[in-house]
């Protein structure tokens, strides 16, 4: 079981947390990974940006203070209710990661030792988001990781199905604050799910839906605070019925860079996409094309906002490789993606997304496509509006149903 912030964010809160685990410990031994209470992790990144810190050893001590908090807190609780349960920190396992601190990658979990603890305790209660690099420092899994912890030590252990509790009551067919009439999926593939955090519905950490579909581990993503069944991740072939498009998502956190003027040569993108790679910069759309003289290039591309002043610097420190005339960088964009399995057999999904952002005079910057996702960039102004009627366009929207003698109908 893993606890998001909001679900720790006060003693109110954890003690909500210690009865869902009173109850499951009933049947159960249990590994609940939590996150820090909402905000906090928050808060110590204002206070390293305040002394601009580039320490990485202490920056990621600091950003996963939080974690112990909560993790002690819970124990003690459930020890007072006579449950035996031990708080443990990442390198106590230990999770071991890589050494790229800030975003680190697990490597290994030792389950020899969780076994070790389980013929003491019936309950770990482990921190999420961090880990141990193989120099013995502590390292954080890029924000939001806490659901990374808990998919690789769920898969470690080969647990039947591994809970996130979240202050939603599951995945939604969009960001049900911003689309209230948003409707909760009940069941669907972790290639869907994979797409909609990849593109910015942060209700799972991205890395966690991916070890999930490898180790083919089923997610359930549910509510803390109420009892009602959540969303069900599984494999594709455990899905009888395949939506043609089941969710939207949106991400402000993508910036756009146009480089122009570039010699047209066999080459150029190698080049330039390959100085980006080599400072490990992620770049997402792509959109090349030949400038109206015909002798020379543009390119736009996306990168994460917080890599752009990083990516500028990587290409105006080679403008005499490249030789473009000019680069533009926008930061007011954002990034409107449709998702869903039965894309991959069905024609006319991208039509109807751009008609549907024409209609709303919505211009479409850049686009990208996999099998089953299409994204398209936009100015970040038109985000909601956006979202909204590509929902509103897929008929997205929750049904409701009126009982007609034996049978029931949907009225839209
Ligand atoms: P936690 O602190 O529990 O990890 P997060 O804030 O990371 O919670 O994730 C939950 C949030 O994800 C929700 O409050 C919701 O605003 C947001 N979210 C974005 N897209 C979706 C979606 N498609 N379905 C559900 N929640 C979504
Ligand atoms: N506390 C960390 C964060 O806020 C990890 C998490 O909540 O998943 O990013
Ligand atoms: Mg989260």
């Amino acid at each position: 079981m893993k606890f998001g912030g909001t679900s720790v964010g006060n003693l109110d809160k954890i003690n909500n947390v210690a009865n869902i685990v009173e109850n499951e410990v009933k049947n159960n031994k249990l590994i609940v990974v939590l996150s820090a209470m909402a905000g906090v992790t928050n808060n110590m990144q204002n206070y390293l940006d305040q002394i601009n810190s580039d320490e990485e050893i202490e920056n990621d001590l600091v950003l996963t203070s939080g974690e112990s908090v909560t993790i002690g807190l819970l124990s003690a609780i459930l020890k007072k209710r006579n449950i035996k349960s031990i708080p443990l920190l990442g390198w106590q396992i230990p999770i071991l990661t890589d050494r790229n601190h800030k975003k680190a990658k697990i490597l290994n979990i030792n389950k020899k030792r969780i076994e070790e603890f389980f013929k003491n305790y019936d309950v770990i209660v482990l921190a999420g988001f961090q880990g141990v690099n193989v120099d013995g420092y502590i390292t954080s899994l890029g924000r939001g990781g806490s659901d990374t912890t808990a998919v690789a030590i769920a898969s470690a252990i080969k647990a039947e199905r591994c809970d996130i509790y979240t202050d939603v009551k599951g995945v939604y067919s969009a960001d049900p604050n911003i689309v209230p009439e948003a409707k909760k999926i009940s069941k669907m593939a972790f290639e869907e799910m994979l797409e909609m955090s990849s593109t910015g519905a942060k209700v799972l950490h991205t890395r966690s839906v991916e070890l999930a579909m490898k180790n083919n581990l089923v997610l359930q993503v549910l509510s803390s605070s109420n009892k009602t069944s959540g969303t069900l991740i599984v494999d594709e072939k455990k899905l009888i019925e395949k939506e043609i498009v089941s969710g939207v998502s949106y991400s402000k956190n993508e910036s756009k860079i146009t480089i122009s003027g570039i010699p047209d040569k066999p080459g150029i993108s190698a080049n330039i996409f390959g100085l980006l790679a080599d400072k490990n910069i992620n770049v997402d759309m792509i959109v090349q094309n030949i400038s109206q003289d015909g002798i020379s290039a543009n390119i736009t591309f996306t990168v994460p906002s917080s890599e752009i002043n990083l990516a500028t610097s990587v290409l105006e420190n080679n403008l005499d490789d490249i030789k473009y005339k000019s680069l533009k960088t926008d930061e007011n964009v954002s990034k409107i993606s449709v998702i869903g399995m039965g894309m991959m057999s069905q024609s006319g999904v991208a039509q109807k997304m751009f008609k549907t952002l024409a209609n709303n005079s919505i211009n479409i910057l850049a686009i990208s496509t996999s099998e089953i996702k299409i994204s398209v960039l936009i100015d970040e102004r038109y985000t909601n509006v956006a979202v909204k009627s590509l929902h509103e366009a897929y008929n997205l929207r929750e049904k409701k149903w009126v009982q007609l003698g034996r049978f029931s109908k949907i009225i839209d």
